[in-house]
């Protein structure tokens, strides 16, 4: 295998850097990405294993909302379809063990006991270290110029090399553009803050789980205090978030603008943090209309195998989706069903 990576391994350029992201089983995008989740934890203990790292820390996680709502209806439904286990925590129950949390009458939540905070430069650096020591050749220094895919293969271009290939996955992230053109995706700036209050220890992954909640204008989303950091929060979909032409505009510390709506969600939602961040990082989510990922080959270039406009909620999903994009490159197919993430569904 023959790698090209634009910047250092585990950098905190695109959209993989920052300390942790949520893992949940608890699939509310949709029953279709139930069987790529439960194959992703199989792979991730994997990778702990073999890397002798831990990657996943267990907090467990929760969803909050109204019983009626979609976050809800939708967590439960593809909870019980991925046989996950969890379990419909009654607003009572609900504020007497999760007390963090601001009160929101009818506000009930699902439970999901297996759920935790991964840490995503630890995986990225065990996954390439396993990689190389297993032979794969890894170019950090300059990234891929061109593809051209051809009738047998594909030729892959960088600033010193060309190299020619049975077949090339394509992973850049918010840059796949660069590189693809034709595949309708955006790039929406989004921040990582980081919070603190006077009982940091209630904020600790073995008293608060990481979280989704869509209580009407109180949406974002948070993971517990892991490395001393304080609790990072973000705002969810009805915040305003910018939309950027390529990565290179994304190149500026987190401002005023980026706060104002996570702050306003920490004011809303958490009585007992001080609602300015104690720190905070820019990141960019590439995103795809119907905010599911791009999995596949296309017709038109059957040698590619695409992996991208993961819309925010890529990287749980990373370690099996490793697996997917090396099975289609190898063996021309996967186990795992693919026809919701076609990068031909945007042909019209
Ligand atoms: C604020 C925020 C919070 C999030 N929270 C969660 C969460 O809790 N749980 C979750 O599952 N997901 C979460 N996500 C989403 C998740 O982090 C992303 O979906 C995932 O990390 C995307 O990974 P990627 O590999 O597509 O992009 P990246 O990690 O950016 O990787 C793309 C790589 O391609 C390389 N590259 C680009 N162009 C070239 C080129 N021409 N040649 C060679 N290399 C190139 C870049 O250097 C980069 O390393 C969050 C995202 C953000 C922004």
């Amino acid at each position: 295998m023959w790698a090209s990576s634009r910047y250092a391994i585990a950098h905190d350029k695109g959209s993989s850097h920052g300390g942790s992201r949520i893992f949940r089983r608890t699939m509310f995008e949709g029953e279709h990405y139930n069987p790529i989740v439960a194959r992703a934890e199989e792979l991730w203990r994997k990778l702990e294993k073999e890397a002798g790292t831990r990657l996943l820390q267990p907090s467990g996680g929760l969803c909050i909302g109204p019983r009626d709502g979609e976050l809800i209806v939708d967590a439960l439904r593809c909870a019980e379809a991925g046989g996950v286990e969890h379990e419909l925590l009654e607003p009572d129950q609900l504020a007497a063990r999760f007390p963090q949390h601001a009160h929101i009458p009818g506000d009930v939540g699902v439970y999901e006991p297996g759920a935790g905070v991964l840490n995503p430069e630890a995986a990225i650096t065990a996954a390439f270290g396993l990689a190389t020591a297993a032979g794969a050749q890894l170019r950090t220094a300059s990234g891929v110029t061109a593809i051209h895919p051809e009738e047998t293969g594909v030729r892959i271009e960088t600033a010193d090399e060309v190299v020619t290939a049975r077949s090339a996955i394509v992973a850049t992230g918010a840059w796949f553009t660069d590189l693809l053109p034709d595949l309708p995706l955006r790039i929406q700036r989004s921040s990582l803050m980081w919070f603190t209050g006077a009982d940091r220890a209630t904020y600790r992954p073995d008293r608060f789980p990481v979280f989704i909640r869509e209580s009407g204008p109180v949406d974002g989303w948070g993971i517990p205090d892991v490395d001393g950091r304080g609790v990072k929060l973000g705002a969810g979909p009805s915040a305003p978030k910018p939309w950027i032409d390529h990565p290179r505009d994304n190149d500026h510390p987190v401002d005023e603008k980026d706060v104002e709506p996570v702050a306003g969600f920490c004011r809303a939602a958490f009585p007992g943090l001080t609602p300015t961040p104690v720190d905070a990082r820019a990141c960019m989510n590439s995103k795809t209309p119907d905010g599911d990922f791009v999995l596949g080959s296309p017709e038109a270039a059957p040698r590619l195998v695409l992996a991208g406009g993961f819309s925010g909620h890529g990287f749980k999903h990373a370690s099996a989706v490793g697996e997917i994009v090396a099975d289609l490159a190898l063996a021309g197919g996967s186990s795992i069903p693919l026809e919701r993430f076609s990068p031909d569904r945007f042909r019209s």
